[in-house]
């Protein structure tokens, strides 16, 4: 697949909101196939792209690199995305070459890893998963008008029925003939909920343009429930980091008994250059469930919403994240000599957050593909919450990305 710019004046300017991988796919297929660059433009609210993808990185620690959310992707149906092959050759993904291992409810090593994240064929961004998304924006060429750090509050129409996006300040960020969502924060109730807003921006659009489909995505969108994951994030200091750096898997998998007993699902061990270790344990839905209102001082939500969560609960749910890993690892790291002091980690030279995700992973039934672009009020949506193959993962955003294009271009092409 080849850049085939067809540079039209009368291109039709298109917003589309998110910088996840389903967005990120999306810009990267429409270009190459042909939309100018200068008619996209993509607002994120993060730092970068790469949403449910993005590495954890720092400003003063210039070695810290912590894949917070998924670890690796997989690719179970066929054949594969477009831009996979592009990706590698790119070298902006590779294959996984960690070793992967399941844990049972005795904290030995099982036999058969059934974790359906781990089935297929496995990858992960080179140096970092955010290089799948970065990676992704690089095959797309071109100067693409990007924002980071904006969180689109708002949707209305303008008078010539064009999408007009608004900053939580109701100012005006741009306008387009199309509009796409790369996630479902603008349109499903959970965010009322969650963020305090009296309205859904996209509902307030939908009944200005009293379309139908939209009217349907819009419920379908509304009845999508997503599982929470409350995540340890943890940096093991280099001179305490070996008996971590020695663990024989890079991906612990725990089998269902194991998961009921410590409130973990998998733990990813990642170390670092300098000699340091990163750890993410991630919970089960069940422990995010119990501590739903408990989001981590470093989530995304906190930061826009301006709340400084209580820290009391965000110890307790880090000493809980943390009891339930040094049990599970027992069997692989000393046992910590003395009783901890209070309220610090069981091992010495680690420094532990909480990241919680509110919405990790969509669960079925998603958004039905033909919902997924509305052409008569020109809105598409695209993210893993698409049903398809790959569905609630990094494969699912792909595809849904590369559907949308295809569909977004015959559709654009149509109307002029
Ligand atoms: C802890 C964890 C572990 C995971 N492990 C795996 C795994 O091993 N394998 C796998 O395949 N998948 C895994 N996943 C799932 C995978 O990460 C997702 O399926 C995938 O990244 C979803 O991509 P997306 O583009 O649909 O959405 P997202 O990554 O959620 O991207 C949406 C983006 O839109 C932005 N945004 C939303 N609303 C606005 C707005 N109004 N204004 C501006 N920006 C906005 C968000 O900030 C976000 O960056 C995991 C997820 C989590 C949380």
């Amino acid at each position: 697949m080849s850049i085939l710019p067809r540079p039209r004046a009368d291109s039709p300017h298109l917003a589309v909101i998110g910088a996840g991988v389903g967005a990120c796919a999306l810009v990267a297929s429409l270009r190459r196939q042909g939309w100018p660059a200068e008619r996209i433009s993509l607002w994120e609210s993060g730092r970068g792209p790469g949403g449910r993808t993005a590495t954890r990185r720092s400003r003063q620690d210039s070695h810290l690199r912590i894949d917070h959310g998924a670890p690796l992707f997989n690719i179970t149906a066929s054949p594969d995305p477009a831009l996979l092959a592009p990706l590698l050759a790119g070298g902006w993904i590779e294959a996984w070459q960690g070793t992967l291992a399941c844990l049972d409810i005795n904290g030995g090593l099982a036999g058969r890893l059934e974790d359906p994240l781990c089935q297929g064929q496995l990858y992960r961004g080179r140096q970092g998963m955010e290089h799948l998304c970065r990676g992704l924006l690089a095959l797309a060429g071109g100067a693409i008008d990007s924002h980071y750090g904006i969180l689109v509050r708002h949707l209305e129409t303008s008078s010539e029925g064009r999408w007009q996006l608004l900053d939580s300040a109701k100012e005006l960020l741009a306008e387009a003939d199309w509009l796409v969502l790369g996630s479902t924060l603008l349109a499903h109730p959970r965010s009322r909920l969650v963020l305090g807003w009296e309205t859904l921006p996209l509902a307030v659009g939908a009944a200005e343009r009293a379309d139908p489909d939209l009217v349907h995505s819009l419920a379908a969108i509304a009845s999508i429930r997503a599982e929470a994951r409350s995540n340890l994030l943890m940096v093991v200091q280099a001179s305490e980091a070996a008996p971590w750096r020695a663990l024989p898997f890079r991906l612990l998998s725990f089998d269902t008994a194991a998961q009921q007993r410590w409130g973990l699902r998998r733990v990813a061990i990642q170390p670092l250059e300098d000699g340091r270790c990163a750890v993410v344990a991630h919970s089960t839905a069940t422990v995010a469930a119990e501590y739903l209102n408990v989001y981590g001082s470093r989530s995304s939500i906190a930061r826009h919403l301006g709340m400084a969560p209580p820290q009391q609960r965000e110890t307790e749910v880090i000493a809980a994240l943390e009891h339930g890993l040094q049990e599970a690892l027992a069997a692989w790291l000393p046992e910590p000599s003395g009783p901890p002091p209070p309220e610090a980690t069981p091992w010495p030279g680690v420094h532990s957050e909480l990241m919680r995700w509110g919405a990790a992973f969509p669960q079925l039934p998603g958004l039905p593909q033909d919902l997924a672009l509305c052409r008569r009020s020109r809105v598409g949506f695209c993210g893993d919450f698409i049903e398809g193959p790959g569905f609630g993962r990094v494969e699912g955003a792909m595809r849904s990305g590369e559907a949308l294009a295809r569909r977004l271009l015959e559709a654009a092409e149509s109307v002029q």
